[in-house]
């Protein structure tokens, strides 16, 4: 099946009412990819009680947000106003889970009033806290310990979380330090252990591995006389940016397996995941259009008009996004694309093959559906750009 948001035809013909820059968004598209993840969920962890929490900081359109919500999932917030905007489009306390190494006091007691599903603890200061404004609030708060197991998740370093050196959560070994001082905390409720290490992970073997260490904490805290109730294995699942139109839904079939295969635990424990970027990259475009051609010694450029504070990946973590020129020219050639923001950063392709450009036609970047629109700035005093459901 072709989905609207590669049908370079469907497009031309169909978006011409929309100003650009603008994001697109395929609902089809949305809606097979949430189903896939749940199947494959359920067919890998078919003896436990599962939740899958999109993370909303992948993409917070509230359309996209309710699609969401419509399939069962919960949410992973990562601020307050996070929180806000799951509850604003339909998501219930219990559905949310709370990450974030800098939880403002605002932001825990709209938490704690709105009875979360559970904190994600990243230091010991947090859960003191946590524990005082619980307290205050007459409530017991659920948490879980955000674990750095120190492994590499094999991705870009900037989006690699469950190393050492990230300021991510805490080591295994300063959480068993902690448990004593722990069990002094009469309004906390200590649940379970959160583990989120990177993003657009491709190599499946890092799950599997994750999932030996986790096995290992928890036997090693029953030891300890804890027996907690819940894992959180976090998210990171990648996707195909090279050819999404090959490749338009993630391989959660082969990420669920990956984990199930050392995830040796009680059929007992609730089982918790966090996909962002595997549910909603694939089905977001960003459509531009060519201002400019310029031609320079040994150098194409293609000046579009949407630029970095549209879209921040290229810039931010030098990531490649495909490309689909609307146009039907037979005839290629290599352009540097860039857009019209002045940084030299602004570019979003290098040397790319692509059919003949000229002033006015459209190019859609591809694979834009994650921590694209969520990643706009007004730089430059440009606007942020629409976005629409396809
Ligand atoms: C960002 C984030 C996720 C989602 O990561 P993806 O790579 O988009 O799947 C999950 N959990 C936490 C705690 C996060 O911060």
């Amino acid at each position: 099946m072709t989905y609207k948001i590669f049908n370079a035809i469907y497009l031309n013909k169909n978006t011409q009412k929309y100003a650009t820059p603008c994001y697109l968004y395929d609902q089809q598209l949305l809606i097979d990819t949430i189903l896939l993840a749940q199947n494959s969920c359920n067919k890998y962890f078919k003896d436990y009680n599962t939740k899958i929490h999109y993370a909303i900081k992948a993409n917070n359109n509230l359309q996209l947000l309710s699609k969401i919500k419509q399939h069962n999932f919960g949410i992973d917030c990562v601020s307050g106003g996070e929180i806000k905007l799951a509850l604003q489009a339909g998501f219930s306390g219990q559905d949310i889970v709370f990450a974030g190494v800098g939880k403002l006091d605002a932001e825990i007691n709209l938490a704690l009033e709105q009875n979360i599903y559970a904190f994600n603890c990243e230091s010991e200061q947090e859960v003191e806290v946590i524990n005082q404004l619980a307290q205050k609030a007459q409530k017991i708060a659920r948490i879980m310990l955000r674990v750095n197991p120190d492994i590499d998740a094999m991705t870009h370093k900037n989006i690699s979380t469950g190393k050492f050196d990230n300021k991510f959560g805490l080591s295994f070994s300063a959480i068993v330090k902690f448990l004593p001082q722990l069990r002094q905390l009469k309004n906390i409720n200590l649940i379970g252990l959160h583990y989120h290490i990177g993003s657009q992970i491709t190599n499946m073997q890092v799950f599997t591995n994750l999932s030996t260490i986790v096995v290992e904490h928890f036997k090693q805290l029953q030891q300890q006389g804890v027996t907690i109730s819940d894992i959180n294995l976090g998210g990171g699942l990648g996707i195909d940016y090279l050819n999404p139109q090959v490749n338009p839904i993630a391989d959660f079939a082969a990420y669920f397996k990956a984990l199930k295969a050392s995830l040796d635990l009680p059929q007992t424990v609730n089982l918790h995941f966090e996909l962002g970027r595997a549910i909603v990259a694939q089905c977001g475009i960003l459509l531009s259009e060519v201002l400019f051609i310029k031609h320079t010694e040994g150098n194409n450029f293609a000046i579009i008009n949407a630029g970095m504070n549209d879209l921040m990946r290229p810039a931010l973590y030098g990531a490649n996004h495909a490309m689909l020129v609307l146009n039907a020219r037979q005839d290629y050639e290599k352009y540097h694309v860039v857009g019209p923001v002045c940084e030299s950063t602004d570019v979003f392709a290098c040397n790319l093959d692509l059919p003949k450009l000229g002033r006015g036609d459209k190019i859609a970047i591809l694979s834009c559906g994650a921590y694209g629109h969520v990643l706009a700035s007004t730089y430059n005093s440009r606007t942020i750009c629409q976005e629409y459901i396809i």
